[in-house]
């Protein structure tokens, strides 16, 4: 039994996830990997994680898949002996207006970001519950308060999210189980990083703070989060926006 908190972040490899994993390593919490590709491609992120002194491991599992869940969080408890912190970070886009949007595009999309969440909650939490222990932090985005043209099953997805944090928070409340979702605007990444200069200037119009947030940004909301200063803080939805959406 790892005497450190253990956290399970899905979707840890890369981006904010892997911003999300190196920030709780910093506080001496040991890191179990969920996420969808080879564990190459994480290889960055579990050096860094290790330089940090914690255990870090890596499970290739696709968040998606109901029973491949359960393996994988039963798996964990055997080799870490519990989960204090699940992340649920793992998502996917596949922007189309509806008009042009496959049954496919909305089913992959909703799988991954929602039914994805719940299946991590539904394998998890019967061993926090037996702990009277658990932080979940689930990554939503504005776009699932504000919607956005092209990004239906995203922003549906993201707001199911919401509704989701919301009714964990009060089923699991009782067995001191916070459940909270922070939902990020427009943040550096890859992704955003492959914008023109010009698409750049049209977001920071619509940003008060006037600039992109980074990964750490969002992964500093999650150690709050997770941390014994939020123990009185359960379903809420914390947005990491600039202003964005007020
Ligand atoms: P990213 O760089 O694309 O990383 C997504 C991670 O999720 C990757 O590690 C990916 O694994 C993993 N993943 C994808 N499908 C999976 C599956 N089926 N099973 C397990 N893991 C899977 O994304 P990001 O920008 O860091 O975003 C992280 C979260 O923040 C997402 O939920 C996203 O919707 C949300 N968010 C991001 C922004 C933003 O501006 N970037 C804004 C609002 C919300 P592989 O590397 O193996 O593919």
């Amino acid at each position: 039994m790892s005497e450190n908190r253990v956290a399970l972040i899905t979707g840890a490899g890369r981006g904010i996830g892997a911003t999300i994993a190196r920030t709780l390593a910093a506080e001496k919490t040991d890191i179990a990997i969920v996420d969808y590709s080879d564990e190459s491609a994480a290889a960055e992120t579990l050096a860094a994680l290790k330089e940090a002194g914690v255990t870090a491991r890596y499970y290739r599992c696709d968040v998606s898949d109901f029973a491949a869940t359960k393996a994988v969080v039963d798996q964990i408890v055997k080799d870490f002996g519990k989960i204090d912190i699940l992340v649920n970070n793992a998502g996917i886009t596949a922007d189309k207006l509806i008009m042009r949007m496959e049954e496919a595009d909305w089913d992959r999309v909703l799988s991954i970001n929602l039914k994805g969440c719940f299946n991590m909650i539904k394998h998890v939490t019967p061993y926090m519950m037996r702990k009277r222990y658990g932080r979940i932090v689930s990554i939503s985005s504005v776009v699932g308060l504000m919607g956005n043209a092209g990004q239906a099953n995203y922003a549906a997805s993201k707001a199911g999210i919401v509704g989701l944090t919301k009714t964990v928070a009060k089923e699991f409340g009782a067995r001191n189980i916070t459940a909270n979702a922070v939902a990020p605007g427009f943040i550096k990444t890859a992704m955003t990083d492959a914008l023109t200069e010009e698409q750049k200037q049209a977001m920071y119009k619509l940003i008060p703070l006037g600039a992109l947030g980074e990964t750490q940004d969002i992964a500093n909301a999650v150690k709050f989060l997770v941390s014994d200063d939020a123990r009185y803080i359960t379903g809420v939805v914390l947005k990491v926006d600039g202003g964005m959406y007020i």
